[in-house]
């Protein structure tokens, strides 16, 4: 039986990478899917030949993806969207359960923010959600990134809405309170995936 997979998600400003670097704090390794997709299109990986032959070669910048450039372009067109969303994707996936096979602990966290939107509830053994009202994430996300509302709620609309992510949820950390809150869920949960780790072994 190799490493049991908790898969992480929930919406853009819920807490992801926070819930994340608390497990990681704790020794539990943690893939990160938004971190793969960014080395996936570094120069000389598969992905930027894909995506260059797609969306041409203007979104090179001495050899790198322009990936300010190619967000802006899949922002506006949601056919567009889709295409880098298939190139890319499959190829992460991919990836995260070659990592998660190289590992020898008895879990491990795999944040993948679209886990949900991509069908890919299966992939995971259990599915823990960051949830959080959507006033603190806009505001979280303001202030993180300096993005504008409208820019934030689009992307919100296009996600999985909280119903349906605490829907599918087997676990669910709310992150409305103070940071040290999320420490506190964090340690529980992780006496209980270390249990439960050890029993299905
Ligand atoms: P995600 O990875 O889901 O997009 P982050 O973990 O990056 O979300 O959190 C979004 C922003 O909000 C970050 O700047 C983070 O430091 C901050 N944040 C997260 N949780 C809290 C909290 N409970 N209280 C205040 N700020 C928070």
């Amino acid at each position: 039986m190799g490493l049991l997979r908790i898969g992480l998600t929930g919406g853009i400003g819920s807490g992801k990478s926070t819930v994340a670097r608390a497990f990681a704090a704790r020794g539990v390794p943690v893939l990160d899917a938004d971190e793969i997709a960014r080395e996936l299109v570094q120069p000389g990986m598969p992905a930027i030949g894909s995506i260059v032959a797609a969306f041409g070669s203007e979104l090179l910048r001495g050899g790198q993806l322009d990936r300010a450039a190619l967000r802006e372009v899949v922002f506006h067109d949601d056919r567009k969207r889709l295409q880098l969303e298939g190139i890319l994707h499959p190829l992460v996936y991919r990836e995260l359960a070659l990592r998660a096979a190289q590992l020898s602990e008895p879990y491990g966290i795999l944040c993948i923010p679209l886990l949900l939107e991509t069908g890919r509830r299966d992939f995971v053994d259990r599915l823990l959600v960051v949830d959080c009202p959507v006033a603190l994430q806009i505001e979280r996300v303001m202030r993180r990134d300096g993005s504008s509302e409208d820019t934030i709620r689009r992307i919100i609309a296009r996600q999985a809405s909280r119903e349906e992510r605490v829907a599918a949820a087997d676990d669910v950390i709310l992150n409305d309170g103070e940071p040290a809150a999320v420490e506190c869920s964090v340690e529980r949960l992780d006496a209980v995936y270390r249990l439960w780790a050890r029993r299905a072994r």
